[in-house]
C-alpha cells in the first residue's frame, strides 16, 4: 500500500465489469477459442498489407512521421476530403478522447443515445462535464428528435453512434442530416461510424456529403473493424481544420506508429477487399439472425458485424459463463449499458455455428 493520492474524478472514470473479463478469460482458457466479443474480423489482413508492415518493420529504429503525411493524403483522396481537415489517431479511440479533452470544461455537457459506444461515459467522467444520455428507442435506435431536444447553451458535443454499438441499428444519412439542421453550430456533432461499411441501407460514403453542410461536424471512422487492423490501432476524423488543429494540441505527437502508417495506407488500396469482407458479413448477419430466430431469441436490426441479442427473463450472466465454458467469448449486455442482453460479434461461419450451437444447449 502507498499513500499516493489519484485524481478525484478517477473513481468515477468507468471500466468493463470484472464478469466480462472473467468469461473472456473462461474462454481463451479453451483449446479452440471463439472470439466473438470485440467486433474484430475474423480474416486477418490480405497479403500486401502484410507487406507493407514487414518492409516497414525494417525502419522502425525511427520515428514515426508525426504529421502521418502519406496516410493523410491517402485518405484525403479515398475520401474526397480537404488534407488539413483530416486527423489520425492511434485507434478512433484516442480521436475521442483527444475531442473531449480539447472540447469539455467541468460545466459544459456532451449529449449521446444510450445505450451506445461504452467509451462515451468515459468522455464525460474523464472532464468532469455532465453527460445527458438519451435512451435509445423500443426498437434499440438513436431517438435523434429526443437528443435534438437535449441540446442546450452549455451543450458542446453531441455523439451519434452509427450503426450504434452495442445493438446494430443505424439511421440514414437524411436524418442525421435533419438532427444536424436541429443543433446549433455551438455543438461539436461527432458522427462515429466505426461500422458504417457494413450496413446495406444506403452508399457508406453518403454521410460525407454532410461534411459540406455542416462545419460542426466530425465523422469519425476506423481501420479497426471493415478494414481488419484491430491491432495496429488507426482511426481517422473527417471535418474542420480548426477540429485537427485541437485534437493535435491536446496529445502527443507520435501517436499512429510507422507500421500502423504503413499498412493503413496499403489497406486504403485495397477496396475490394473491404467490399468482400462486407458482402461475407451480409451473409452471416442474415444466417446468425435466422438462427436466433428459430431459437426463439429477439435480436435488433443489425446494420453492423455483430447482432444485440435479447435474452428475455434468462439470467444473463448465467448464458455468459456456460457460453464461455464452452470456448466461445460474447460481450455480456450488463457491461455495455443493456442488461439481459448479449452483444456477439460475427465470426467466420464455422465459429457461428459453434455459438449457435453452445447456446441452444445452454437455453436447453
Ligand atoms: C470499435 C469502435 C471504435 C473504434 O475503435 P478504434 O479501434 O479505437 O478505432 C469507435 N467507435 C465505436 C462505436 C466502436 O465500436
Amino acid at each position: 500500500m502507498s499513500s499516493v493520492t489519484f485524481i478525484e474524478r478517477l473513481a468515477r472514470i468507468p471500466h468493463y465489469s470484472a464478469g466480462a473479463d472473467s468469461a473472456e478469460a473462461a474462454a481463451r482458457q479453451s483449446e479452440t477459442v471463439v472470439m466473438l466479443a470485440s467486433n474484430e474480423s475474423p480474416f486477418p489482413p490480405v497479403d500486401a498489407v502484410v507487406d507493407a508492415v514487414r518492409a516497414a518493420a525494417g525502419e522502425i529504429n525511427r520515428y514515426p512521421d508525426p504529421g502521418a503525411g502519406t496516410l493523410r493524403r491517402a485518405l484525403a483522396d479515398r475520401y474526397d476530403h480537404p488534407l488539413p481537415g483530416i486527423a489520425v489517431g492511434n485507434g478512433s479511440c484516442e480521436l475521442l478522447l483527444a475531442a473531449a479533452e480539447a472540447l469539455l470544461e467541468p460545466w459544459s455537457e456532451i449529449v449521446y443515445a444510450w445505450p451506445a459506444f461504452s467509451m462515451y461515459p468515459h468522455l464525460a467522467a474523464a472532464t468532469d462535464a455532465r453527460e445527458v444520455a438519451v435512451p435509445l428507442n423500443d426498437r434499440y435506435e438513436h431517438d435523434l428528435d429526443a437528443m435534438a431536444a437535449a441540446v442546450t447553451e452549455q451543450t458542446r458535443m453531441m455523439l451519434i453512434c452509427n450503426p450504434n454499438n452495442p445493438t446494430g441499428t443505424h439511421v440514414t444519412s437524411e436524418a442525421v442530416g435533419e438532427l444536424l439542421e436541429r443543433v446549433p453550430p455551438h455543438v461539436l456533432v461527432i458522427l462515429d461510424e466505426a461500422y458504417i461499411e457494413f450496413q446495406t441501407n444506403e452508399d457508406p460514403d453518403a454521410s460525407l456529403e454532410l461534411l459540406r453542410r455542416f462545419g460542426n461536424l466530425v465523422i469519425l471512422r476506423t481501420f479497426s473493424k471493415a478494414y481488419g487492423l484491430a491491432g495496429l490501432r488507426v482511426g481517422f476524423g473527417l471535418g474542420s481544420e480548426e477540429f485537427k488543429a485541437a485534437v493535435d494540441r491536446v496529445r502527443q505527437p507520435f501517436s499512429v506508429n510507422h507500421l500502423a502508417q504503413a499498412a493503413a495506407t496499403e489497406a486504403l488500396r485495397h477496396q475490394d477487399d473491404v467490399a468482400r469482407r462486407v458482402e461475407w458479413n451480409v451473409v452471416e448477419r442474415l444466417w446468425m439472425e435466422e438462427q436466433l430466430t428459430e431459437l426463439g431469441l429477439e435480436v435488433a436490426d443489425s446494420q453492423a458485424n455483430f447482432c444485440w441479442v435479447a435474452l428475455g427473463d434468462r439470467d444473463e450472466s448465467e448464458v455468459v459463463g456456460a457460453l464461455a465454458r464452452a470456448g466461445v467469448a460474447v460481450r455480456p449486455g450488463k457491461a455495455l449499458g443493456g442488461p439481459g442482453f448479449l452483444r456477439v460479434s460475427y465470426g467466420t461461419r464455422a465459429e457461428n455455428e459453434r455459438f449457435i450451437d453452445a447456446l441452444a444447449g445452454v437455453l436447453g
